[in-house]
């Protein structure tokens, strides 16, 4: 199971990119601004493509994504998320006013979109390639992700702030190899994290103490554009026995 990193930046402008990941040829786990540098080619392999909440720097693409491989793409695009984020996307995106229904175009009974509902701990299966959502805790309903592959296993917080429930499920995964986790503020900016339910450097290090597996390695994500260095040089400096390092646009990781 090979994933790319699309996009990991919390905001846009020269390279940067929003959240998003793409595993293999035929999945996307968050589906940020990133994936709009993928070839008509490539987009038209996407088959499922995995939600953690319905902000729109997570979910930016995928209103066009459809409307893109649409006609060219013979089978249905599967969105997974929970209940709750699905809702949100249908009364505020594919609400004919924002963006087309697409989860009844062309007709109901053969949508271009397809919903599956997820739930936090039960596993989809998709070839061996297993997604399991795990719990966060933001400011709109939101999962983390837990990516199995045949070899090893990785988990993306998605978008939270403090949350044990995360904890108890990822110390309980065994075969754990990559924690991204976010970190989308600066020490300066505490109040902010906390008002819009994100981390910041100190909150990040409160979080990684509850974490029982040391083995693993630890990257970055989500940064607030423009202050980058600042938060990773704080992270540095309070966590370094936890040697965080940053997620960079491209990265290729193998589960
Ligand atoms: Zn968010
Ligand atoms: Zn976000």
């Amino acid at each position: 199971m090979r994933i790319k990193v699309l996009g990991c930046s919390g905001g846009i402008g020269g390279v940067l990119r929003t959240t998003g990941f793409l595993v293999d040829e035929d999945i996307l786990v968050d589906a940020g601004t990133g994936v709009g540098d993928l070839s008509i080619e490539q987009l038209c392999k996407i088959g499922h493509v995995f939600v953690t909440h319905s902000h729109l720097d997570h979910i930016a693409s995928i209103p066009l994504l459809l409307d893109t491989v649409f006609g060219m793409r013979q089978e249905p695009i599967t969105l997974y998320a929970t209940r709750e984020t699905w809702d949100i996307l249908k009364a505020h995106i594919f609400n004919w006013k924002i963006w087309p229904d697409f989860s009844v175009i062309p007709n109901e009974t053969n949508p271009m979109l397809c919903y599956q509902e997820v739930h936090v701990g039960e596993t989809v299966d998709l070839g061996g390639r297993r997604f399991t959502p795990l719990p966060a805790n933001h400011v709109v309903p939101a999962v983390g992700y837990h990516l199995e592959g045949a070899f090893s296993s990785m988990v993306f917080t998605g978008d939270t702030t403090s949350c044990d429930a995360l904890w108890e499920a990822v110390n309980r995964i065994g075969n754990l190899k990559y924690l991204i986790i976010e970190t989308a503020f600066s020490d300066g900016e505490i109040e902010i994290a906390r008002l819009s339910k994100h981390l910041c450097p100190s909150m990040l290090v409160e979080e990684l103490k509850k974490l029982r597996r040391p083995d693993m390695r630890i990257y970055i994500t989500h940064l607030k554009p423009g202050e980058g260095e600042v938060i990773m040089h704080e992270i540095e400096r309070d966590a370094y026995q936890f040697n965080c390092r940053p997620l960079y646009n491209g990265h290729i990781f193998q589960i």
